[in-house]
């Protein structure tokens, strides 16, 4: 008998997961790109809604996010009955990982893939399994050839963070082509309202389409992190098992009358998606060079790589000491590259300068 009491075994094989810093140099005013934040915060009507909120809290949130379902189902033309509100996206990759690993089972991950899945899958006593990228972009044979009889799930993040390359569309079918039946692929598009390619396609259809297939979106990279929003779009099985282990009030009622406003405020989503796309082709192009590569992205950050992690800590260095906070790489096995988040046209700015007037040859 142990002395003290012993989490299950996969728990302590966690690294826990490190948010994104928000502090610079001292006495500088941090400007924080380290988390693919909005570019420019969040729909006023989502705030104005939550302002109206603090005038009449009522006691309990509703249970079933019904309003914020039916807001989702109308903006993007979804059976709401097939969706699924978790506590960030976060909750839900937890939630499945809870339902549908076990000790034993195995999950497959893309080499770079989100460090989220790891976490669920172990913390479910599974095993995380990871196939090889294919420079920087996830390769659907070597994720393929990673599947064993002991495989449940398959993650996939569409756009991948922090690499920000995407699978296209005939890809993601070739993939699911490749399960079994009896393995769910999680498609977890939480950077869908930034995607520009046109051979994109956010997976919603290939859901309905078929009994293994959940999409998983968040309000996070919209301007609402701070609430804690996430959703899932799934077959009836899937969602009804989720529902059955997720806290009756998993998502407060300020967080579903914010989402249903951000949701319906589809002018706002599309001014942020067009202040991504110009800056993050902007800030590609201007920081291309240098001895920088680029990894071409369609979320709201750019990956960078430089010549050597010494050449990434020298130029996070002096990002910092000029205030402006992205992300360091090594949790990632990427200890040459930051991740920077697109932002105001100010801080981006700011960015090509410091990077462009370095010596990192
Ligand atoms: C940011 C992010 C999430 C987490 O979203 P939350 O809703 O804030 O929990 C999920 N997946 C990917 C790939 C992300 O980058």
């Amino acid at each position: 008998m142990s002395e003290y009491p012993v989490p299950k075994s996969g728990v302590m094989k966690i690294s826990a997961y490190k948010a994104g810093k928000s502090v610079a140099a001292p006495g500088k005013t941090a400007i924080k790109l380290s988390s693919n934040e909005s570019p420019l915060g969040a729909s006023p009507k989502a705030m104005e809604a939550l302002g109206a909120l603090a005038k009449n809290l009522p006691a309990y949130p509703d249970p079933g996010s019904t309003a914020l379902r039916k807001a989702l189902g109308d903006v993007y033309g979804l059976d709401a009955s097939r969706i699924m509100v978790g506590a960030g996206s976060d909750e839900i990759l937890h939630l499945l990982a809870q339902a549908y690993l076990g000790e034993g089972d195995e999950a497959v991950i893309s080499e770079f893939g989100f460090l989220m899945y790891p976490i669920v899958t172990l913390g479910a006593g599974a095993v995380p399994v990871y196939a090889k990228d294919k420079d920087y972009r996830v390769d659907v044979d070597a994720m393929l050839a990673a599947i064993s009889d002991k495989t449940k799930i398959v993650f996939l993040a569409n756009p991948n963070n922090p690499t920000g390359t995407y699978l296209e569309k005939n890809e993601l079918l070739r993939l699911h082509k490749g399960l079994r039946d009896d393995i769910l692929l999680v498609i977890d598009s939480a950077y869908a309202e930034y995607v520009s390619a046109p051979d994109y396609g956010v997976g919603d259809d290939l859901v309905m389409a078929s009994q293994n297939v959940v999409m998983v979106r968040t309000f996070s990279k919209i301007g609402l992190a701070s609430l804690r929003i996430g959703w899932m779009l799934g077959p009836e099985k899937i969602v009804d098992a989720i529902n059955r282990i997720r806290g009756p009030f998993n998502v407060n009622f300020a967080a579903q009358i914010a989402g249903e406003a951000a949701v319906r405020d589809v002018e706002f989503t599309e001014k942020l998606k067009a202040h991504n796309a110009k800056w993050r082709d902007w800030l590609s192009a201007e920081l291309s060079g240098n001895s920088i590569r680029v990894i071409p992205s369609q979320g709201n950050f750019i990956l960078t790589l430089f010549a050597s992690e010494d050449h990434a800590k020298k130029a996070n260095m002096a990002l910092l000491a000029n205030g402006l906070v992205v992300r360091e790489m090594g949790a990632y096995g990427l200890s040459n590259g930051l991740r920077i988040s697109i932002g105001e046209e100010k801080a981006m700015k700011a960015v090509a300068k410091v990077l462009r007037n370095m010596d990192l040859a």
